[in-house]
């Protein structure tokens, strides 16, 4: 038998590769984790983790608001974004340093620097500045976890632009922001930015936000976004982008609109991180996205490499990643064959307000089942209600009509993204509606309406008679 270096060699040290490379070096067996940049990965150094810490600065200015509303007087707020930024450091440093520690109290050896492939068992580490681990290393199982990394346009004057990444370190807030995208990013960012006072534009080229999401969901959050002072541009993208002689940089679109920002922020997409990582050497497939093809048991068609997490594009959350890494580390250290079901998976998007989502849209379904039955409603919660406030909470059920299983939980408004785990277990189990609406109701909540809905709602058909 090959006398290998490692009995694992895991590529990239986020969400998927820690969970996968923690497990298995708690069996006992040899693991290697390479990460070329901070132990962590997107989800904790670049992604969930910082993002939720600005949403949380963000919402204050709302809180501020509710605030004067229920009796309070404030003295005049301000927001230090160098403070924050600086604080937002530390603890993403804290959190990190935990990751670093979890891996080698489960023995698991860390290697600094970029990892790159040779052949089906041997991986190379590039000399990295202030690391030795610099080498070639085999392994009888390889493991890729590399995630994806944004796509940055290609048209004049894009390079005024930054991404996501670069959103965490920005020097100072602008004045004014152009937000280009109509995914999760760009819509969170679109709240992080306007609760911090930035004037803010969301630019999608789209006929709304937030592809992929139920349509009710899309309509209601653009309406909402635009109430809470978010200009919405849809249908239209840009031609280019030039810097005037102050700074200032006028972006020129499709439809011949100028705006003028003083800066620009792309949240266009991100791509399985693949590039220079060696799979034609070991032959490893990637489909037409450039994603790593996997089976269910996230292997590839290379005996002795596996791939988890963004890089193979399946669901691209943190949750997923940990799971299809812990699947692998289950079924070839454990002894335990594992799949994760991959059907289901709730989520959020932390906007303001936030939407929180499970199971099909209404589209999905009607597709599916040829119809569905539909509960919802569109409301002010009472707390706005108080100081007259007009922002409105939407909630719907979506029903197969056969066999009356609630197919689709859709919700935005406050603390939606805690909703959803809740009613994603209910989903996932395949509750009925009758089951469902013998819940009784917590009051007064918001989550209540949820299941307080008892008529089919119709859709008005725009031109139709009566
Ligand atoms: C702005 C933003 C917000 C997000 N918010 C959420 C959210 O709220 N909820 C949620 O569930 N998900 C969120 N996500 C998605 C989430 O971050 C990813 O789904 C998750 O991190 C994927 O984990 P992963 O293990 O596949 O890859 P990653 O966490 O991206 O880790 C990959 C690691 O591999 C390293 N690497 C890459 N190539 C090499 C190489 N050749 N050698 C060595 N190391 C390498 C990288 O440096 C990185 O550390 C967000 C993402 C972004 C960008």
């Amino acid at each position: 038998m090959a006398d290998y270096d490692f009995d694992l060699f895991v590529i990239g040290a986020g969400s998927g590769g820690v969970r996968a490379g923690r497990l298995a070096a708690m069996t006992g067996a040899k693991v290697a984790v390479a990460e070329e940049y901070r132990v962590g990965g997107t989800c904790v150094i670049r992604g969930c983790v910082p993002k939720k810490f600005m949403v949380y600065a963000a919402e204050v200015t709302s809180q501020l608001k509710t605030a004067k509303g229920y009796g309070w007087t404030i003295g005049e707020a301000s927001f230090d974004w160098k403070r924050f930024i600086h604080d937002k450091d530390v603890e993403i440093a804290r959190l990190s340093g935990m990751y670093v520690t979890n891996l080698q109290k489960a023995g698991a050896h860390l290697l600094h620097g970029r990892a790159q492939i040779v052949d089906a068992h041997t991986v190379e580490i590039l000399p990295k500045d202030g690391s030795n681990d610099a080498g070639t290393y085999t392994a009888k199982k390889i493991l890729i976890a590399t995630g994806g990394r944004p796509v940055k346009p290609d048209f004049p004057g894009a390079e005024h632009g930054f991404i996501s990444d670069e959103a965490f370190h920005l020097p100072k807030l602008p004045k004014s922001i152009l937000i280009v995208g109509g995914g999760y990013i760009a819509v969170e960012f679109a709240g992080i930015f306007n609760g911090l006072g930035v004037q803010t534009t969301l630019l999608y080229r789209g006929a709304n936000i937030l592809r992929g999401f139920d349509d009710d969901v899309r309509a209601h959050l653009a309406d909402e976004l635009e109430k809470r002072g978010i200009k919405v541009v849809l249908g239209c993208s840009h031609q280019r982008i030039e810097k005037a002689e102050d700074g200032t940089l006028v972006s020129t679109l499709t439809n011949e609109l100028t705006f003028e920002t003083e800066a620009v922020m792309f949240a266009t997409g991100r791509d399985p991180y693949v590039e220079g990582l060696g799979l034609e050497k070991a032959g490893v497939k990637l489909n037409e996205r450039g994603a790593i093809i996997v089976d269910d048991h996230s292997k590839t068609n290379v005996a002795s490499i596996w791939a988890v997490g963004d890089v193979t594009d399946r669901i691209n959350l943190t949750p997923v990643a940990i799971r299809e890494g812990a699947a692998f580390a289950q079924t070839e250290f454990y002894n335990n064959p594992t799949t994760f079901d991959h059907e289901c998976v709730a989520s959020a998007v932390f906007s303001q307000p936030p939407v929180g989502s499970v199971g099909m849209t209404e589209a999905e379904a009607r597709h599916a089942f040829g119809g569905a039955d539909i509960y919802r409603s569109v409301f002010r919660p009472m707390k706005i209600t108080f100081y007259g406030g007009q922002e409105r909470c939407l909630v719907k059920l979506v029903v197969n009509p056969e066999d009356q299983k609630v197919v689709g939980v859709h919700v935005v408004g406050p603390d939606s993204p805690e909703i959803i785990q809740m009613a994603a277990i209910a989903v996932k189990m395949g509750v009925t509606k009758q089951q469902w609406d013998s819940t009784c109701a917590v009051h007064p909540t918001l989550a209540e309406e949820l299941v307080t809905l008892r008529e089919k709602y119709t859709p008005v058909e725009v031109g139709g008679i009566g």
